[in-house]
């Protein structure tokens, strides 16, 4: 059975994009199909400037909101990576495959560390190896596909590298896995700028749709979504980047095609209408499930200790032969 690896970063409050990119598919697709491992990556969470108690936090919150979202114990492996210490052992030996130069090209590196320089403060080491631990979660369990959005593919295409440049030079070690990238959102953009990413990560703004945002902040959000000066509605991401990414997350959540609604349309305000009410209607059976699963700890917290064990017992015997190959 195809195994597939994907994770998601406790850094901020999880949001539409992580829905509709990834979440969403994980439950309705991935867990069915194949056999597959969710994992909230809070080691990745320590790169950039953190606060300890909120980590904790958010990591819980993740895992709920990934239950929340469908995700079924019963058919897929959910667990935090800091529960398994096969990640950070493999990490250290593929360090030792992968080089400094491979690191410094990689293109979220550049974009973060630019950012932690102009805000005055100093890059972490972990930011720039930060792809080789990726590599270790999704090698050490042998995962044939990674499901990631278009951002993530350089990271997969790396991860390949250093597990073909590993089997080359130790002997046939690691499953080399592919990316598989979503046909439908996978870059929903933020609404007050929608050149860039609806990432969790800003934390901040009113152009980021949260998963637990209340019916009436989508609303609002989505209301003051940046468009342009134009009054036909054209599905065109270069030229109208905001109406399209509006009709993107319209088809996303009601299932037809961005070209084929912008016919729909005559105006900007209700093609906003719809979208916002679409998204209302598409996380409302999540935050109804998040808030029972709010009142019961226990179960998650019993999740994700059994998950942590079927992930350990998964991911050792390969770890322990990376080890033996490589001389340890
Ligand atoms: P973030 O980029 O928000 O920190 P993660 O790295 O935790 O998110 O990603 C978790 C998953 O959610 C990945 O598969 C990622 O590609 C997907 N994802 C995150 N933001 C978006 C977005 N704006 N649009 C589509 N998919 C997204």
């Amino acid at each position: 059975m195809t195994r597939v690896f994907s994770g998601i970063k406790p850094t901020g409050h999880l949001t539409l994009g992580n829905y509709l990119g990834a979440m969403r598919q994980w439950a309705a697709v991935d867990q069915h199909r194949s056999d597959a491992l969710f994992c909230v990556v809070d080691l990745h969470a320590l790169t950039v400037d953190h606060d300890p108690a909120r980590v904790r936090r958010l990591s819980r919150q993740a895992a709920t909101l990934l239950l929340a979202a469908g995700l079924d114990p019963e058919l897929c492996t959910l667990f935090v990576q800091s529960h398994v210490d096969e990640h950070a052992r493999l990490s250290y030996v593929l360090e030792c495959v992968a080089t400094d130069g491979e690191m410094r090209r990689m293109i979220q590196y550049r974009e973060k560390a630019a950012r932690e320089r102009e805000r005055g403060g100093s890059v972490r080491l972990s930011l720039l190896t930060y792809p080789v631990l990726m590599a270790a979660d999704i090698l050490a369990y042998g995962a044939d596909e990674v499901p990631v959005g278009d951002d993530q593919a350089q990271h997969v295409e790396l991860t390949r590298d250093l597990a073909v440049r590993f089997n080359q030079r130790y002997g046939g070690t690691f499953v080399v896995p592919r990316a598989t990238v979503p046909k439908v959102a996978a870059r929903v953009m933020n609404l007050q700028d929608p050149t860039s990413k609806m990432g969790k990560s800003d934390d901040s703004g009113p152009g980021i749709v949260y998963l637990l945002d209340e019916p009436e902040v989508v609303r609002k959000k989505v209301a003051r979504a940046v468009t342009d000066s134009g009054r036909d509605v054209v599905y065109d991401r270069e030229g109208r980047p905001g109406v399209a990414n509006l009709l993107e997350v319209l088809a996303a959540c009601t299932g037809g095609e961005p070209g084929a609604l912008a016919g729909a349309y005559g105006s900007y305000g209700q093609l906003k209408k719809d979208t916002a009410e679409a998204v209302v209607e598409v996380l409302r059976p999540v935050r109804a499930r998040h808030r029972e699963l709010c009142a019961d700890p226990g179960f998650v917290e019993g999740v994700l200790r059994a998950g942590a064990e079927k992930a350990r017992a998964m991911a050792r015997p390969r770890v322990d032969a990376a080890y033996r190959a490589i001389g340890l």
